[in-house]
């Protein structure tokens, strides 16, 4: 598989490239891949993307609706399982090109890093609980403005193993 990583150039093994259309209306960020992700090379696809595509599903959204990509796409997990704030800073100008050239109209951020890395915030600032399914305008620049959704990250649904109101949580911002 052809990994061409933005920032580490053909050879590396941990990119994982965005999936889906671009020309798609939604898009969904997520925080970094996954063992599974890696191996596949391609976003949600391990058991966190399991929940949110059936949670989607049921509204009707497929993976075919969307567009998808991570906050941090290359993440060499023996170093590190989360990426942290220099490493979502150094990817935050590609994260926002490569938004920016999709159709994206609205995003759907998952988790603190994905808000924290398209907003252009400290992780640590993101609250989840009092946060989660609101919404905030941001200007890509060259007219293109989009919607964006915050939501917690459905891997922090499956750590709880399972609590309802977590699920509840997400069920509220799609
Ligand atoms: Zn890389």
């Amino acid at each position: 598989m052809q990994r061409n990583c933005p920032q580490h150039g053909p050879n590396c093994k941990t990119y994982v490239p965005p999936s889906g259309k671009p020309e798609s209306t939604l898009a969904i960020i997520g925080e970094a891949p996954g063992e599974v992700e890696i191996e596949r090379g391609e976003p949600f696809v391990g058991q966190a993307g399991e929940l949110l595509w059936d949670e989607l599903g049921k509204l009707g959204v497929t993976r075919d609706d969307c567009w998808v990509y991570n906050a941090v796409p290359c993440l060499d997990l023996k170093k590190t399982k989360t990426p942290d704030s220099a490493k979502i800073k150094k990817w935050r100008p590609h994260l926002l090109d490569s938004l920016k050239s999709t159709f994206a109209s609205v995003v759907l951020l998952l988790g603190r890093v994905a808000i924290a890395a398209v907003l252009g915030r400290a992780v640590s600032e993101v609250r989840i609980k009092d946060e989660n399914a609101s919404i905030v305008q941001l200007d890509l620049g060259g007219n293109h403005k989009v919607l964006c959704v915050l939501s917690i990250h459905p891997s922090a649904i499956l750590r709880s193993g399972g609590s309802p109101e977590l699920l509840n949580m997400l069920r509220t911002s799609l």
